[in-house]
C-alpha cells in the first residue's frame, strides 16, 4: 500500500495535504504514514501466520521513536545493531525480550547493556565474538541466549554495497564451518545456543535467493537442532521494495507497472517459503526493514533556482546528499512528483542540492514538469535508509520528521537547531590567548 497519492492536483499524505505540513513545518521535511507502516507489517504477518513466527523490524532502515512505537504497537520485535538501537527500542515502549542483537563488531560494553535488557539473541558474526559474550555472561552470572549468523554462500543479487551473503563479504561465519563453531560454543558455559540466523542482502526483489538460502540452510539447520535443541531460525530481513514509477506524475494505474506486478509480495514470499519452513518445528524469525518502512515515507524539498545551462536544466532544492544519500552511495532510484501536479509536457531535469559535491544529485536527465522557484518535490520511497543516514556535512542541520495517521500530523522529530551541529565542540584554551 501506498499512503501517499493525489487527490485533485495536490499531493496527499494518507488525508493530510503535504503542502499544509510545508507550511507548517518548513523543508527538508521527511514525512511518514502510520498506515503504511502498519499495513506492510500486517500484511507479511498474515501471510507468514501458518508459522510460530516474529518480525522483528530491522530499527536501522528508520528507528525514529514513532516508528518503533508504531510496530512495537502491532506486537513487532526488532533487529538492533547497536546499544543506541536498543535504547532507542526501550524509550520508544518496545520489549528488549523481542529484540535480536546483530552486527560484526559488538563492543563488551554494548554486550553488558544488552545482557542486562535480556534481548532475546546475541546473532553472533565470529569465534571471539562468541567468546567474548561467554566471557561477560561468564562475569555477570548469566546465561548468554546465541544464535550464529551463517554464510550461506548464496549471491542475492542486488547492489554490490548490500550484498551480505557471499564469502566475498564481512557478514557471518561460512556455512561449511558452522557445525564446528556450535560445538565448541556448546563447551561454553556460558552460552545458550537458542537458534540459527542468517541474512543474505538488501532489496531483494525476487523469491528465488531467500528460496536458495532456506533451501540451502535446512538440513544445517536441522542437524544443528537435533544436536543442541534450538529455539528459533531466522531467515533475516532483505524483502525489496517498488522504487520505480509509482505515482507517475499522478497518472492513476501505477499499480499495473510491470515494476508493480512483478515485485515480491509478503503473499508469494510466504507461499514459497511457509511450506519449506513449516516442518522445521522452529520458531521463524523474520528482519524486515525496507519492506516495512521504505514506501512509508517521503522527502520533501522545495525548489531554490532553477538554473539553465547550454545543454541542462537544473533544479537546485533545498534538500542534499546529507539529507538523502541513497542516490550517491547506492545508486538509487528515487521518483520525484511535484506537491501539485501538472499536466503537459515535460522537461529532461537534473534535481541536485547545494552541497559542493558532484554526487550530490537526485536523478539525472528525469522528465518533470516544468517548475518554479519556491514549488515543492517529493522524492518519494525515502522511509529506509533515509533520515537514519543523514548527516551534518556542510553544517546542514538534520531535517524535521513528521507521522500522519488518518487526518491527523505530528512533527516527531524537530529541525535540528544549527547551534547544536557545533555543541559539543570546544576551542582549546590556547587558542583563546590571542584576543580577537
Ligand atoms: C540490514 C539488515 C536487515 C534489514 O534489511 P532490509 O533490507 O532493510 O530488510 C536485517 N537483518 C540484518 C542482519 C541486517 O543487517
Amino acid at each position: 500500500m501506498h499512503g501517499f497519492h493525489y487527490l485533485g492536483r495536490k499531493l496527499f499524505c494518507e488525508r493530510v495535504p503535504v503542502e499544509t505540513l510545508v507550511r507548517k513545518f518548513g523543508t527538508p521535511l521527511y514525512v511518514y504514514s502510520q498506515a503504511t507502516l502498519a499495513d506492510h507489517f500486517q500484511k507479511l504477518n498474515r501471510a507468514m501466520s501458518p508459522l510460530d513466527h516474529l518480525i522483528c523490524y530491522a530499527v536501522k532502515a528508520n528507528s525514529n521513536l514513532a516508528v518503533l512505537r508504531t510496530l512495537a504497537n502491532l506486537g513487532s520485535g526488532f533487529d538492533i545493531v547497536s546499544a543506541g538501537e536498543l535504547r532507542r527500542v526501550i524509550a520508544a515502549g518496545g520489549d528488549p525480550g523481542k529484540c535480536v542483537f546483530a552486527g560484526v563488531g559488538k563492543t563488551e560494553a554494548e554486550i553488558e547493556f544488552a545482557l542486562r535488557k535480556g534481548v532475546y539473541s546475541f546473532n553472533v558474526e565470529s569465534e571471539p565474538e562468541l567468546e567474548r559474550i561467554n566471557r561477560i555472561a561468564g562475569r555477570l552470572r548469566r546465561k548468554a541466549p546465541v544464535a550464529v549468523r551463517v554464510n550461506p554462500n548464496v549471491a542475492a543479487r542486488t547492489h554490490a554495497k548490500i550484498t551480505t551473503g557471499t564469502y566475498e563479504n564481512k557478514f557471518g561465519i561460512a556455512y561449511e564451518q558452522v557445525e564446528g563453531v556450535y560445538e565448541r560454543a556448546s563447551r561454553l558455559k556460558h552460552l545458550h545456543l537458542r537458534g540459527v540466523q542468517m541474512h543474505i542482502g538488501s532489496q531483494i526483489t525476487t523469491v528465488e535467493p531467500f528460496e536458495q538460502a532456506v533451501s540451502k540452510m535446512l538440513p544445517l539447520v536441522q542437524r544443528l537442532h537435533r544436536r543442541h535443541g534450538l529455539e528459533f531460525l531466522s531467515i533475516g530481513g532483505g524483502i525489496g521494495i517498488v522504487y520505480e514509477p509509482a505515482l507517475a506524475s499522478g497518472r492513476p494505474g501505477w499499480w499495473k507497472t510491470s515494476a508493480a506486478k512483478n515485485i515480491l509480495t509478503p503473499r508469494k514470499y510466504a507461499d514459497r517459503l511457509v511450506p519449506l519452513l513449516k516442518d522445521v518445528g522452529l520458531r521463524i524469525l523474520m528482519e524486515p526493514g525496507r519492506f516495512i518502512a521504505g514506501n512509508a515515507g517521503i522527502l520533501v524539498t522545495r525548489v531554490e533556482y532553477v538554473k539553465r545551462t547550454g545543454k541542462k536544466n537544473f533544479l537546485i532544492v533545498d534538500a542534499a546528499m546529507n539529507d538523502l544519500i541513497r542516490p550517491a552511495f547506492y545508486d538509487a532510484y528515487h521518483e520525484i512528483v511535484p506537491l501539485t501536479a501538472r499536466n503537459g509536457a515535460t522537461i529532461r531535469t537534473d534535481v541536485v542540492g547545494p552541497i559542493c559535491e558532484s554526487g550530490d544529485f537526485f536523478c539525472k536527465d528525469r522528465p518533470l514538469p516544468p517548475l518554479r522557484e519556491g514549488d515543492h518535490l517529493a522524492l518519494l520511497s525515502a522511509g529506509a535508509y533515509g533520515f537514519v543516514m543523514a548527516s551534518n556535512y556542510n553544517t546542514r542541520p538534520l531535517a524535521a520528521e513528521v507521522l500522519v495517521n488518518g487526518r491527523q500530523a505530528a512533527l516527531v522529530r524537530k529541525r535540528q537547531p544549527v547551534e547544536q551541529t557545533w555543541a559539543g565542540e570546544t576551542v582549546p584554551p590556547w587558542l583563546k590567548t590571542r584576543r580577537l
